[in-house]
């Protein structure tokens, strides 16, 4: 796990956007402006930093992840949020990236983040409520649901983007079968040891993976091993 900065000096989302460009992370505009548009501040619990390079907890074992891991998926799936595509975050835990990709992608595209703790859906739609998306989630062209988000959500489907936020032992069937040809998935995927997959299908039905990086996930497990801590 790499952090870029720590401390509290950064206490404000611009500074944490213009240190992830002085890192090099964001490279480009629409990245960041989407980052300053969604202030993580609305999506961290109470009393944690959100500026600082560091996932923190969010209960039920869940955490957010660092805004470096958000920035890096965001750049690895610009192209496929253009505006009026199809994305899905799977394991949307706070709404953050949800929120990203609904700004991204418009009224006009569709975004749907799935996530399998109730508790953390309900307060997902009420971060987003504050934040700049607020108007997506109203005008239906973004929602969250409480579902095993390894099922994908077929009714959007095929996606043009396709972002796991937790680490899958190997990628779910659903999920590739829910890929649009020409589309893009990034997923975690193993078990103690995880590497950031890029997985994109080509016009022709076909695949192609690709490591990005070395990461460490929550896992995407059920319900039931979450709450119980397994690993
Ligand atoms: N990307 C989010 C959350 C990351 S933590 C953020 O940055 O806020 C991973 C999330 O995946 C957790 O909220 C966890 O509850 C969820 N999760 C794990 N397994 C899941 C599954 N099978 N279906 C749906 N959500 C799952």
């Amino acid at each position: 796990m790499e952090q870029y900065w720590s401390g509290s000096a950064i206490n404000k989302n611009k500074g944490m956007v213009e240190n992830l460009q002085n890192y090099g992370i964001i490279k480009s505009r629409k990245v960041a402006e989407t980052m300053e548009n969604i202030d993580r501040g609305v999506f961290v619990p109470n009393g944690a930093q959100p500026y600082i390079d560091s996932p923190m907890a969010i209960g039920y074992n869940a955490t957010i992840s660092a805004p470096h891991m958000h920035a890096i998926c965001l750049q690895l799936l610009e192209n496929y949020l253009q505006p009026g595509m199809h994305a899905l975050d799977v394991g949307s835990g706070t709404g953050y990236l949800t929120a990203c990709f609904a700004l991204m992608v418009g009224s006009n595209g569709r975004t749907v983040g799935v996530e399998h703790i109730p508790e953390l859906v309900s307060s997902s739609i009420k971060n987003i409520e504050k934040s700049a998306a607020a108007p997506l989630l109203k005008d239906g062209s973004l929602s969250v649901h409480d579902c095993d988000g390894r099922q994908g959500w077929p009714d959007f489907a095929p996606y043009d983007a396709i972002h796991v936020g937790a680490a899958a032992p190997e990628i779910p069937q659903p999920l590739i079968d829910q890929l649009k040809p020409g589309g893009r998935m990034v997923i975690p995927v193993g078990n103690a040891l995880q590497d950031l997959k890029v997985v994109d299908k080509n016009s022709d039905g076909s695949i192609s993976i690709r490591t990005e990086t070395s990461v460490r996930y929550v896992p995407l497990t059920s319900k039931e091993a979450q709450l119980n801590g397994d690993k």
